[in-house]
């Protein structure tokens, strides 16, 4: 069977003051179709080089030193810049851990979804904006048509993801790179977006590069595992194989390391410290223009009268720190 990507014996190495570093050193990874493979490793281990190198999209400082990556046999590293930019978008994309690096906070939500699948689909705007609204339907956002009208930051950061995920999904792409896509985002919310790519792929049979260094997060969606360290694949295998008989010495340190949450709660105040902030029953409502949006963007009526957050009050003591913890979009 033909794989969807398959990358051979590939190096990467970045200028720098001191000379050439390598970054990725005689990589081998196969992505079967419609499968998602999973890349794991500790931060500076190399896996978002891999996520642009496989995007054709390195920075200037970056020098590939051997080997190959094919999209469906196809050999990438041959096509110009102008090739790739018809490629990106339609055939590959690629969701980041940060979705307001992908956004334009400047324009509304639906307009940059809509963009995308006039560019790729070659669909008109009123048949965009229908599929936009469909496609934001599918990632389980409640109220797509007035989440199309919003900016980016009129949305929380799993409402951003979810945007994300459809525009990424929406051009059927045959595959898809994930780089730590909900890094930035709260256990739950994190697990709903989980749950959402496991089902878009079942209903689209997209082929993915799933990367993290949340082991726990990645064994709940890929089907393989490949552990990089030091830019070198030090391991892969079947989930079962790598995390319950890791073979590499670095596997096992990263399982170990895997935080125990229980550590974490129940830390002692002493003392009887002061009240150094009062929040007093404090509720902020959107839908009044913010000073910000009034002098730059019309509010649309449909967005006014929700409550960001209600009959808030507070302490913060002196020499205390407190917590505030609260999924996606509940107020923090
Ligand atoms: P993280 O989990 O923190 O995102 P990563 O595994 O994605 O880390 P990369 O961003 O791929 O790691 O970086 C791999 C190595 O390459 C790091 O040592 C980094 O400092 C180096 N590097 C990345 N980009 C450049 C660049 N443009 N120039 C020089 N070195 C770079
Ligand atoms: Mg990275």
């Amino acid at each position: 069977e033909k794989s969807a990507l398959s990358i051979i014996d590939y190096s990467l190495a970045y200028k720098t003051a001191n000379g050439l570093i390598p970054a990725l050193q005689n990589i081998d990874l196969t992505i079967p179709k419609g499968k998602t493979v999973g890349l794991v490793g500790e931060s500076g281990s190399g896996k978002s080089s891999m996520a642009w190198s496989i995007m054709r999209y390195l920075p200037s400082n970056a020098v590939e030193t051997g080997g190959a990556i094919r999209l469906a046999g196809e050999e990438l590293l041959d096509y110009t810049p102008y090739q790739m930019m018809d490629i990106r978008g339609r055939r590959m994309s690629m969701v980041f851990q940060d979705p307001s690096t992908s956004l334009n906070p400047t324009i509304k939500l639906g307009e940059q979804i809509a963009e995308v699948l006039m560019r790729h689909r070659g669909l008109t705007k009123a048949q965009a904006w229908a599929e936009a609204e469909a496609a934001l339907g599918r990632t389980g956002i409640t109220r797509p048509k007035e989440m199309l009208q919003r900016f980016p930051h009129e949305a929380s950061g799993g409402e951003k993801q979810r945007v994300v995920i459809a525009t990424a999904f929406a051009c059927e792409p045959e595959l898809i790179i994930f780089d730590e896509p909900t890094t930035a985002l709260d256990i739950l919310t994190a697990r709903q977006i989980l749950d959402l790519f496991n089902q878009l792929r079942e209903e689209t049979n997209v082929s993915a590069l799933y990367i993290s260094h949340d082991l726990g997060l990645v064994s709940r969606v890929v089907d393989r595992v490949s552990v990089i360290h030091k830019g070198i694949i030090v391991e892969s295998g079947s989930v079962q194989e790598v995390f319950r008989r890791p073979k590499a010495d670095y596997t096992r340190q990263l399982i170990g390391a895997v935080p125990d949450p229980d550590r974490w709660v129940g830390v002692d105040a002493p003392g009887e410290p002061k009240t150094l902030l009062r929040i007093d029953k404090v509720g902020v409502r959107y839908g009044a223009p913010t000073k910000l949006q009034a002098m730059f963007w019309p509010t649309d009526a449909e967005t006014v009268g929700f409550w960001g957050a209600k009959d808030i009050s507070i302490d913060v003591r002196k020499g205390e720190l407190l917590g505030v913890v609260g999924e996606s979009g509940s107020g923090k």
